[in-house]
Formats: structure tokens, C-alpha cells, sequence
């Protein structure tokens, strides 16, 4: 199974763009490798800064709240490490190099063997839907480069290995959100957690009266290809 790599990690990083994302694409998954004793650790890219339609509400009123929330859910799913780098929400795609160095830095720090991310690619050729957040894209761009060519290439930043964080070379990524998974995690066990997880993000789902069915829907139909009650699918690349 192209899921096998996540259970032999010492260490899973997972990078996304916004508060929230974590929880809905692979917190089921999360919640299973910490229980495993796998080290998980989040990057959240933004805070989600522009997530709202509340005309009161300032950025930095959102960016305090939503880091509260994404802490609250972290910590549902046994998450303690999470890392804001706090770009503007809806910027990534125009925040690449700074964001590329970061990701580098976090990755040869922490050194995690397998990282979860969005993917990067567009999907099949259906002009007829906007697909991708542009943030999603971005992320999943900018972490797979990263991870591939930066963090175990000695002339990408020399600056910080010289501050002591050497070069790593990361064994796998999972992206999630992607139109050609190829392997599916059980969430069967997890998929409360996951619920109460996704509830802590108030802000966002708060109004949401049928939450729990809807995530339900998406983890039946993420598993039903692999004959998986309840599942979060990946696509792997090496
Ligand atoms: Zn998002």
C-alpha cells in the first residue's frame, strides 16, 4: 500500500496553507500517528488572515483567533508543535522564494522523514471549475521544492547550515486534495477526533449544523475505491 512509508516515520510534517486544513484533509491520519508514537509536527504557511466575511472583524483580530483555534485543534489529534510563518492569507503564490527558504529552515531543523502536503498540480483538464485555492497550490509547489531540491542541497542557503542546521534529505511526501490518489488511510478509529478536531475551528465551521455528516461523506467517498469504510487518501511521491 502507498501508505505503508507514514508508519515506518520517526517524524511526519505536515505543511499546509490555513488553519483548518490540517484537520480536514488528514486528521484522522494525524490522530493515528500519534498514537503510534510517531513525532507530528504542523507549518501552517498563513493564519488565515482573510477568512471572513465579518466586516468588523480586523486581520489581526482573525490571524489571534484562528491561531487559537488551529492550537485547540492541534491538540485534539495529540499535536503540540505548531508552527505559524503567518504570510497573508491568499498571498502564498507571490511569497515562493521567502517561503521556500523557511520551509528549507523548518525541514533541516526538524528533519521529519515523510511530509503531508497539498498537491501541487491542477488535475485533469476541466477548465469549467476553478479547481485550487491559489494558497493550496502554492504550498504544495513550494513544499515539494523544499523538500526534493533544497533541504538536502548544500548550495540552497549555506547561511543556515552554517547556523547549524545541516542538510537533510526528506524520504517521501503525501499530497493530499489530489485528483489522482493512489493509497487511503482507515480512519474509522479516528474519525471523532477528526469531528472534534475540525469543530475547533469555530470561526469556520461554527455555523455548520451538519458538520459531522458532511465530513462523513468525504471520508466515504475518499475510502470507497479502496473498499475503506472511512478513509483520508494520499497520492505518494519519492
Ligand atoms: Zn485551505
Amino acid at each position: 500500500m502507498s501508505t505503508d512509508l507514514l508508519w515506518s516515520a520517526r517524524h511526519v510534517m505536515v505543511i499546509v496553507a490555513h488553519p483548518d486544513d490540517a484537520e480536514i484533509q488528514c486528521g484522522g491520519t494525524v490522530a493515528r500517528l500519534v498514537s503510534q508514537g510517531i513525532a507530528v509536527s504542523y507549518v501552517l504557511c498563513t493564519s488565515g488572515n482573510r477568512g471572513t466575511n465579518d466586516s468588523t472583524m480586523t486581520s489581526d483580530q482573525l490571524t489571534h483567533l484562528r491561531e487559537a483555534e488551529q492550537r485547540t485543534a492541534a491538540e485534539c489529534l495529540g499535536v503540540s508543535d505548531v508552527n505559524f510563518l503567518r504570510y497573508d492569507d491568499g498571498d502564498l503564490t507571490y511569497a515562493a522564494l521567502p517561503l521556500r527558504r523557511e520551509l528549507t529552515r523548518l525541514i533541516r531543523q526538524q528533519r521529519p522523514d515523510v511530509i503531508v502536503t497539498h498537491d501541487p498540480f491542477a488535475g485533469l483538464a476541466r477548465y469549467d471549475v476553478c479547481y485550487l485555492h491559489p494558497d493550496h497550490r502554492a504550498t504544495g509547489q513550494v513544499a515539494f521544492e523544499a523538500a526534493f531540491f533544497c533541504a538536502g542541497g548544500s548550495l540552497f542557503y549555506p547561511d543556515q547550515i552554517v547556523a547549524g542546521f545541516a542538510p537533510h534529505q526528506v524520504g517521501a511526501l503525501y499530497l493530499v486534495m489530489s485528483d489522482v490518489p493512489d493509497g487511503c488511510v482507515d480512519i474509522g478509529a479516528t474519525f471523532a477526533a477528526k469531528v472534534t478536531a475540525i469543530r475547533a475551528h469555530q470561526s469556520q465551521w461554527g455555523r455548520q449544523p451538519d458538520l459531522e455528516d458532511f465530513f462523513r461523506r468525504m471520508a466515504e467517498q475518499a475510502g470507497a475505491r479502496w473498499g475503506v469504510p472511512l478513509g483520508e487518501s494520499y497520492r505518494l511521491m519519492r
